[in-house]
């Protein structure tokens, strides 16, 4: 059987991403970093596993992978977002989005890379966003910290074909989840107006771009970045 692990398993995303790789035949890990219950009830009802470890913590990643063996995929999909001025956030919350974000990623993919090159398979799939393609204004610190995904996936991408992985990226609009529970009624009906198809994301949307990426549907497709947004940003 097939093994993947997705970070933020325990968020909306992650966990519908969690769902379609089950359905997909994965051995799905669920990795958490506080929603312990709500991982291991999600991992409970997919007969998948939940691992906790914050991605900034190398050497928690480095003992959860050893625990895993070789892993056929893996999902970053970890992340945090602040809204704000870039000048009234804090350095601190600055540099944590960015480790968690960004940083974190690179540490999930560094701990599994060596094993699918000695296995010369594998595949990662980062989750990047629209603000990553084309910047927000109030989410400078995000923005940056995806357009650092899109980055690392692309350079990552080369660097790995040789040794048979490929390394993508998904790039999400505006998904409904907890993240996007901040807007107002207000603020979502000015949102959807910019929206060309007219209906906010849904993460079931991320989890087949993503389901896709994985197959071998998608077996030539390596350092591309598949927008998933409805439109908003082309
Ligand atoms: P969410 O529901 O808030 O979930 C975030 C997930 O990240 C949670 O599972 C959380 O784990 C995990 N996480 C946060 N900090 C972590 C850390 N330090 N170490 C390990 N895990 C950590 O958010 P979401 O909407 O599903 O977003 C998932 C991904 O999609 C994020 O990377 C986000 O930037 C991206 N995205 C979302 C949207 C959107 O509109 N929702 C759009 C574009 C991109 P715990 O709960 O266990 O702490």
């Amino acid at each position: 059987m097939k093994k993947a692990l997705v970070t933020g398993g325990s968020g909306g995303i992650g966990e519908a991403v969690c769902r379609k790789l089950a359905e997909d035949g994965y051995f799905v890990y669920i990795a958490y970093s506080s929603s312990e219950e709500k991982a291991r009830k999600l991992a409970a009802e997919i007969g998948g596993e939940a691992v906790g470890f914050d991605v900034v913590d190398s050497a928690a990643i480095k003992k959860a992978a050893a625990d895993i063996g070789a892993l056929d995929l893996l999902v970053n999909n970890a992340g945090i977002s602040e809204i704000d001025l870039f000048t009234s956030i804090s350095e601190e919350k600055s540099s944590r989005i960015m480790s968690v974000n960004l940083i974190g990623a690179m540490n999930c993919a560094r701990c599994v890379l060596p094993d699918m090159i000695h296995r010369k398979s594998g595949c990662i799939i980062n989750i990047s966003s629209m603000w990553g393609q084309c910047g927000a204004s109030c989410e400078v610190d995000y923005s940056a910290s995806k357009a650092g995904l899109i980055g690392f996936t692309k350079a990552l991408a080369k660097e790995t074909a040789p040794s048979g992985i490929r390394v993508n990226c998904v790039s999400p609009g505006f998904i409904m989840t907890e993240m996007n529970s901040r807007f107002s009624q207000e603020d979502l009906e000015l949102i959807l107006e910019d929206i060309p198809l007219g209906i906010f994301g849904e993460p079931r949307h991320v989890a087949d771009a993503v389901s896709f990426l994985a197959s071998d549907r998608a077996e030539y497709i390596t350092g591309q970045i598949l927008a998933v947004n409805g439109g908003m940003v082309i």
